[in-house]
């Protein structure tokens, strides 16, 4: 029985692979969570961080709120299950299981009661004098499984357990796995690529891809509301079609012009309509996406082609060509025997499973957001949220850079984050309720904000009814928000961020004007502005530019044009922060009091370089005179 929490949690290997970015999620006693995603995303490198075999490089690591970051791995309270399941072949499966306890010294008769225990969970009492090589796939795997239950660990992690069985073994094994959950009402976290087994195994789904979570979510919300076009596309079988689309208004109606054909056009129903993100998509290029069971054959107006027909007993399986377009369109049905190949037929889509993308960023741009954004200015620590003026807290403030500041940001926050009760260190905003959708799993919410176009999106899972129109309080948790600044990179740091201000002494000679920091000298043309004595230095944040090592110039590295080449300042890293396209290092600079942090190019991290240099342009820093 446990909680796991991972903050913030990165891994960037010896070689400079970042397998994990700023993972972040509560995993709450007793859930069933899958990671998932294809090859190399990062899972079980996740999943090897958790149980404590690979170092976390950076974030935190909590087990019922323990910080376990160093804790070792057998002290943790974690069993994990590997998918080659390595039993001792000399031992019976009793003995099998009987090994880990024996060498933690368990009392024979302890070790005895939990053994068979285990046996009668796994349904494998009969087997418990037979050795390895006398067991079927399934049963070593059930044994392998019996070896971590008898320690009765807090935790269980399953890396791809049932990747070496058979197909059909996999499916009953998987209703095994589930079933075991229960009995042991534990907390389970799994590692699958296969997006079926997460689909059926998991109360909640982690969908993953280069080293970042996608999306975490019930697999019912994944399915029905996937935050991008890579989770849309990687869950659901046949996956969903993704067709260009153009979308236009109609007099008052939203329609949309497919694969640039005037006789393809669909048109959106009223709810959907007012859930599109934002109106500039109105007159450009979209990408519509449908899944194959939402498209409904021998009906409306739209002409596809069928290229082959597949009859799986209860439903049939149409490949399609549509016009202008090279990709399949696929159309999964009740089984119908009456549709034949090389024939043209009509379809319809139910428009009310219709998903939209972004051609660039790929996010979903119509119904609940994977995050809620709204345009903010920020002066100092007073926030202008369209007609509201707001205070922010001292604490959310000493995180924000110098580029959440003084111009148009976006604030952001995932809509499940948002509550409509009070909770404290949140920023209370107002909001009126526009129109509700209920989904499966929740109601969303969507709420407009005075002075701010489009909508603000919550989701509540229980069944409070709010009236329509009515003016609410909206609380945000602090700790949930961030700030973007203009170029969609973060502005919000996970460490608080200083004024980089530090001691300089000024020497002016030879028309030079010399400035010592710490063990680093920098010269400058002497404009007369600074005569000699004792200053303040302040590095500007997003100034400096990072000097790369000789290794990693041979590796495609290049560093930035300079005028003064010598003016650098030596610093040691402790830390970094994903922005998007930018890196934020925090680093040690000699003759600094707090740690100072630069905002650098992303294609660099300070795990392969903890000791380097930073290139200081003229306009890269302020001098003040000491008092
Ligand atoms: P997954 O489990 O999703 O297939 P992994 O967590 O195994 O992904 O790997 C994530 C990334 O980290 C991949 O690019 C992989 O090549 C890299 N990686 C994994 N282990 C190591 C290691 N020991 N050293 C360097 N890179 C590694």
């Amino acid at each position: 029985m446990a909680d796991v929490t991972l903050r913030h949690v990165y891994k960037v290997y010896d070689g400079g692979v970042r397998a994990v970015n700023d993972f972040d999620l509560d995993i709450k006693d007793k859930e069933f969570v899958v990671f998932v995603g294809p090859s190399g995303c990062g899972k079980s490198t996740t999943l090897r961080m958790i149980a404590g075999l690979e170092e976390i490089t950076a974030g935190q690591l909590f087990i019922d709120g323990e910080l376990m970051n160093e804790v070792e791995p057998k002290n943790r309270d974690i069993a994990m299950v590997f998918q080659s399941y390595a039993l001792y072949p000399h031992m019976t499966v009793y003995e099998n299981m009987a090994f880990g306890l024996k060498l933690r010294h368990t009392p024979k008769d302890e070790i005895d009661r939990r053994v068979k225990a285990a046996a009668e969970i796994l349904e494998i009492s009969e087997l418990l004098s037979r050795k390895p090589k006398a067991l079927s796939g399934g049963q070593r795997q059930r044994v392998a499984l019996g070896r971590t239950i008898v320690r009765n660990p807090k935790v269980f992690l399953l890396d791809e357990p049932l990747s070496n069985l058979d197909a059909k073994l996999r499916v009953s094994m998987r209703s095994e796995i589930t079933k075991l959950h229960e009995k042991l009402e534990t907390t389970f976290i799994y590692v699958t690529h296969d997006q079926t087994e997460a689909m059926t195994m998991g109360n909640r789904i982690v969908v993953m891809k280069d080293g970042f979570i996608q999306q975490a979510d019930t697999p019912i919300t994944l399915f029905e509301d996937p935050c991008n076009l890579f989770v849309a596309t990687f869950l659901g079988s046949p996956q969903m079609n993704i067709i260009d689309a153009e979308l236009f208004m109609d007099g008052k109606t939203l329609k949309a012009k497919l694969n640039d054909c005037d006789d393809l056009i669909v048109s959106f129903p009223d709810i959907k309509a007012k859930q599109l993100a934002d109106k500039k998509y109105i007159g450009g290029k979209v990408l519509l996406g449908i899944r194959p069971e939402h498209v409904r054959p021998n009906a409306g107006n739209l002409k596809t082609y069928v290229d082959v027909v597949e009859h799986l007993g209860d439903e049939s399986i149409l490949y399609t060509k549509m016009e202008n377009r090279k990709d399949q369109f696929i159309i999964k049905m009740p089984f119908n025997s009456k549709i034949h190949a090389n024939e043209s037929i009509s379809v319809e889509f139910n428009m009310d499973h219709v998903y939209l993308f972004d051609c660039d960023t790929h996010k979903a741009i119509m119904g609940i957001p994977n995050e809620d954004e709204i345009p903010v200015t920020i002066h100092k620590n007073m926030i202008t949220i369209g007609e509201q003026e707001l205070t922010l807290s001292d604490e959310f403030v000493s995180h924000l850079l110098d580029s959440a500041f003084d111009k148009e940001v976006h604030l952001a926050i995932k809509p499940d984050y948002v509550t409509l009760e009070e909770v404290p260190n949140s920023l209370k905003i107002e909001a009126k309720l526009e129109f509700v959708e209920q989904k499966t799993d929740y109601q969303a919410l969507y709420f407009s904000i005075k002075g701010i176009e489009g909508y603000f999106a919550m989701k509540i899972r229980n069944e409070e009814q709010i009236k329509l129109g009515s003016k609410v309080n909206l609380y945000l948790p602090y700790l949930r928000l961030t700030v973007y600044d203009e170029d969609h990179n973060k502005a919000f740091s996970r460490e608080v961020v200083h004024e980089n201000r530090g001691v300089a002494n000024v020497v002016n000679k030879n028309g030079m004007t010399i400035i010592r920091v710490g063990d680093s000298t920098l010269a400058y043309p002497d404009n007369g502005q600074y005569p000699d004595g004792q200053y303040d230095i302040i590095f500007k944040q997003d100034k400096l530019m990072t000097i790369f090592s000789k290794k990693l110039l041979k590796k495609g590295y290049e560093n930035p044009e300079m005028d003064e080449p010598r003016n650098r300042i030596k610093v040691s890293a402790y830390d970094e922060d994903v922005l998007g396209d930018k890196l934020l290092t925090y680093v040690e600079v000699k003759g600094f009091d707090n740690y100072a942090s630069f905002v650098v190019n992303n294609n660099f991290s300070v795990y392969k370089m903890p000791k380097f240099e930073l290139f200081v342009p003229a306009d890269g820093f302020i001098l003040e005179p000491r008092n």
